[in-house]
């Protein structure tokens, strides 16, 4: 039975919607498909953070600039992630000296810190009412082994952040999560979160301002080179561009057949429950911190921004399932936290791409003389918006100097064409490995 017939079984609130519920407040506007230029200096293909974000430099910087989006804008990963912003401190313990060399992967970690910022201040420049707030993060630890790792970092996340960093032990993880399923965690001040909807659409709205065109309904069909630069074709025709960027991350096609094989798009699935009683939410999440933890099929979770609702997530398939399928799953995972919330319903389920990539790192750079900025490992809300202002940069010949994350080797596999068939096993290996985490350690 599909979970829309359930409404009000129990499980499922009445109205269920398979549909984010960060679309109640913020919904993509319905497709207008405008017509089409016929020539553009820089055509940009994807509507989500990264591809609004170039648009929007590169319009104030007196570029012709439209946006092609193949669905509504706002379809893609962008209005329907977790809305937890993060400052890409995970870098600092990827060990990236060893391949890259100390002067490289320190440049790679001071940007991707530096994208937090980056979107504080574009934020607050635009005047965009995304409910943002420097709200901090409780990573919980899921083995005592993991908790010894967090205690590790605690200097260098210290150090990185220049702001309180703090590894609770179990007996103290109650002043940051009303449960005792961790084995303790890390918290740290340096994360932020925001509505994602809202700050699409906000930046949506300054990037037409800024004389961006926004082309809705229209999917790209092909790139090729021609006298001045590229015919960009559509399903509605085609128009001529100097330069294309490519921002269609979790949702990277049959288009960019070279960047396909570099990404790997991961369904992550959210639910939202129905407003809590009063007094619940302050006894869950005490400090309304953005929660995560360190299992391999993690969760990642919230507040609503209005403080009533808990916003779960998570991988709870590695298979493409419904939203509805997997609701459930979440709901579940949900109450091995907190027992109590077992007859809190659900009203919203969504899921959505994001982009993970063979060496985990996110990559900008070209290819056959196309921009692209791909892969974000499910932390983009940041790091894809400071990426699309970097392409800008390049194109317009306004960057300072190469951004480090310009150009780096960008891996594929052998028989990987898009198609991720080994999530599957992936999925297995990673639940074996928390099983055994808990029990070891
Ligand atoms: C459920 C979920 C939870 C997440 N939670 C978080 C979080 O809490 N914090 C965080 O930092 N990140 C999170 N992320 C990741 C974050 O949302 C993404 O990294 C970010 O939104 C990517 O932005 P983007 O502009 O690169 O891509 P998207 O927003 O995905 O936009 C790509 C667009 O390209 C379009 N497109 C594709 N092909 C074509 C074509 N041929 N022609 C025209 N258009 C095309 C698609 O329709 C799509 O709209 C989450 C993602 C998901 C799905």
């Amino acid at each position: 039975m599909a979970p829309a017939d359930q409404a009000g079984d129990g499980l499922f609130a009445q109205g269920f919607k398979e549909t984010p519920y960060w679309w109640e407040a913020a919904a993509p506007p319905p497709e207008t498909a405008p017509g089409l230029p016929d020539r553009v200096d820089v055509a940009i293909v994807g509507g989500g953070y990264c591809g609004l974000n170039a648009a929007l430099e590169l319009a104030r910087r007196g570029a012709s600039v439209a946006v092609l989006e193949a669905e509504r804008i706002g379809f893609g990963a962008s209005s329907r992630n977790g809305g937890m912003v993060s400052g890409g401190i995970k870098l600092a313990s990827m060990g990236l000296d060893a391949h890259l060399g100390t002067e490289r992967a320190g440049r790679l970690v001071a940007e991707a810190m530096g994208s937090l910022p980056f979107l504080e201040d574009l934020i607050a420049r635009e005047g965009i009412a995304a409910d943002y707030a420097r709200s901090g993060r409780f990573l919980g630890a899921w083995s005592a082994a993991h908790f010894r790792t967090m205690e590790g970092q605690v200097e260098l996340y210290r150090r990185l952040t220049g702001m309180r960093a703090e590894a609770l032990p179990p007996a103290r993880q109650r002043e940051e999560i009303g449960s005792d399923y961790y084995r303790g965690g890390l918290v740290a001040e340096a994360f932020g979160s925001l509505h994602p909807a809202k700050y699409h659409q906000g930046l949506a709205e300054a990037t037409r301002k800024a004389g961006a065109r926004l082309v809705d309904g229209t999917r790209v069909t092909g790139v090729a080179r021609d006298a001045g630069g590229f015919r960009v074709g559509t399903a509605r025709g085609d128009f001529a561009a100097k330069d294309v960027v490519v921002a269609t991350n979790g949702y990277t096609g049959a288009l960019t057949p070279w960047m396909r094989r570099r990404v790997i798009p991961v369904g992550s699935y959210m639910v939202a429950t129905e407003p809590l009683a009063p007094g619940v939410a302050r006894e869950i999440l005490p400090t309304g911190r953005m929660i995560s933890d360190s299992k391999r099929v993690m969760a990642y979770y919230r507040l609503s921004p209005d403080g009533t609702r808990v916003l779960f997530g998570g991988r709870a398939s590695f298979r493409p399932v419904t939203a509805g399928v997997a609701a459930p799953v979440l709901h579940a995972r949900m109450l091995e936290i907190w027992p109590r919330l077992a007859g809190t319903r659900i009203t919203h389920a969504w899921t959505g791409n994001v982009a993970f990539t063979f060496d985990f790192l996110p990559h900008m750079g070209m290819h056959e003389g196309v921009h692209y900025a791909l892969g974000c490992q499910g932390s983009g809300v940041a790091m894809m918006s400071y990426l699309g202002n970097q392409l800008a940069l390049k194109i317009a010949g306004g960057a300072n100097r190469a951004s480090a994350f310009d150009g780096l080797p960008f891996p594929t596999r052998p028989l990987y064409a898009g198609n991720p068939w080994f999530l599957p096993a992936v999925g297995l290996a990673y639940r074996v490995r928390d099983w055994l985490d808990r029990r070891v350690a």
